[in-house]
């Protein structure tokens, strides 16, 4: 990391030098450490935690062979007679048992064939006298027969290291013999908003005041199984008692997320602040609206993401860079972005030079299947009632001027996972 001292940070603000969002997400994962100290989590709590290291099969899947029908085990092949001899069910052991050439065995799903199976004919596809069964049709080799390790051989790798745990590997690892995992600790997030303005709801308000939105926001946005959230409140716009609210914080977090102040007014103290805790900052101004001031760097060990005050600005710029700093922090498989190609369905001039972000919902489809957007809303960093119309943020590229009906767009669809 290229660290920055305080004054050349005022340089950079001299010279307009913005950066892209790839720049800035790149600066910022290039300021996280991964976290090595790791837990072993019961399997259906390990959801949202991060795999450390690769978990290994112990033995195959399925484990045995066995019927994926309820219908006969057959010795042999032809659309003949084949002796009944036994009957097998779920959970049945075949013991050894083998069924002859001309013989068959009533299996249902799940039971282990027994060895000589050459194929399973399901019950609809046979007829039954006389204590024998004939298939109506030849019935292929291996028809119906689920083999042993089809699906997962022994030593094979059922989850990389780096993987978020859901539903899909809690059934791998519980039908692997696994009861517990290692996970990655939590992150320790350090959450506080900055503005002599600020008030908590149910603390009431006077002249002035507004609701500290930014900060349960932005705690709804870390609630995840892998984060462990520190509230620290509202601090006044103060910049020695930032100052020491940061170098605190930065002693046992691995993150700290401020709202507010990171802008060049005269009550914006956070990138100062930050120095004078002894942190450096690293970038701090991206070309994207809204959310242009925006503070990335490290206080001792945390990573420092200063965001801006407007509502809106801070949601576009807590899911560009918080969310790749958190996953980078965990160790987790970088994800591309869901980003969908779409096309407008309304027409905008705007000024060149930034990119933009603005919520949007779909308001139907292009022939070739593309999601057609909307705007939502009037657009403006401080506006919220756009963002709970939306079903997602459109985007334009820096040099559009101009939109228009079925122009291309790029599209971030809301997700679960983002705490929306
Ligand atoms: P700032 O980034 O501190 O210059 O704030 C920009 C605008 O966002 C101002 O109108 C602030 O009052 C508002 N703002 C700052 N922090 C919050 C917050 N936590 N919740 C709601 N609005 C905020
Ligand atoms: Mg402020």
């Amino acid at each position: 990391m290229k660290e920055t001292t305080y004054a050349e940070c005022c340089d950079s603000v001299r010279d307009k030098k913005l950066s892209t969002v790839e720049e800035a997400v790149a600066s910022a994962v290039g300021l996280c450490s991964t976290i090595s100290e790791t837990e072993d989590v019961a399997l259906p709590e390990a959801a949202g935690r991060v795999s450390f290291g690769d978990t290994i099969s112990l033995f195959s899947l399925p484990i045995h062979e066995h019927s994926a029908v309820d219908g006969f085990a057959l010795g042999g092949s032809g659309r003949r007679p084949f002796r009944i001899v036994g009957r097998l069910i779920a959970g049945d052991s075949v013991k050894g048992g083998r069924i002859g050439e001309n013989e068959a065995v009533r299996i249902m799903t799940g039971a282990p064939t027994p060895s000589g199976t050459k194929a399973v004919v399901m019950q609809e596809h046979a007829t039954v006298s006389d204590g024998a069964v004939t298939p109506t049709f030849d019935v292929p080799e291996g028809d119906n027969i689920r083999r042993a390790g089809e699906d997962v051989k022994a030593n094979d790798i059922l989850v990389r290291g780096g993987t978020r745990f859901d539903a899909r590997h809690t059934a791998l690892l519980t039908a692997s013999g696994y009861q517990r995992v290692c996970v990655v600790r939590k992150v320790r997030v350090a959450v506080l908003s900055t503005g002599n303005e600020l008030r908590d709801t149910g603390v009431g308000m006077g002249p002035g005041h507004i609701f500290d939105t930014n900060r349960p926001m932005l705690k709804t946005l870390l609630a995840s199984n892998a984060v462990e959230t520190t509230d620290l409140g509202i601090i006044r716009d103060d910049r020695d008692l930032i100052a020491q609210t940061l170098k605190e914080a930065a002693r046992d977090h691995d993150m700290i997320v401020t709202s507010g102040g990171v802008s060049v007014g005269e009550e914006d103290h956070l990138k100062s602040a930050v120095v004078q805790a002894g942190g450096a900052i690293e970038n701090w101004r991206m070309a994207i609206k809204p959310g242009k001031p925006v503070a990335l760097g490290r206080i001792g060990k945390a990573v420092y993401l200063g965001l801006p005050g407007n509502p809106l600005a801070c949601f576009v710029d807590f899911l560009l860079l918080g969310r790749p700093i958190l996953e980078e922090l965990c160790g987790a498989m970088r994800r591309d972005p869901l980003v969908q190609h779409a096309r407008a369905a309304f027409s905008w001039k705007r000024r060149p030079g930034r990119q933009e972000f603005f919520p949007c919902n779909i308001v139907g489809s292009t022939e070739e299947g593309l999601p057609l957007l909307e705007k939502t809303g009037r657009a403006g960093s401080a506006r919220l009632m756009p963002l709970i119309e939306a079903d997602g943020l459109g985007v334009v590229g820096p040099k559009c001027a101009e939109v228009a009906p079925g122009s291309p767009l790029r599209f971030y669809p809301f997700r679960a996972d983002m705490g929306l």
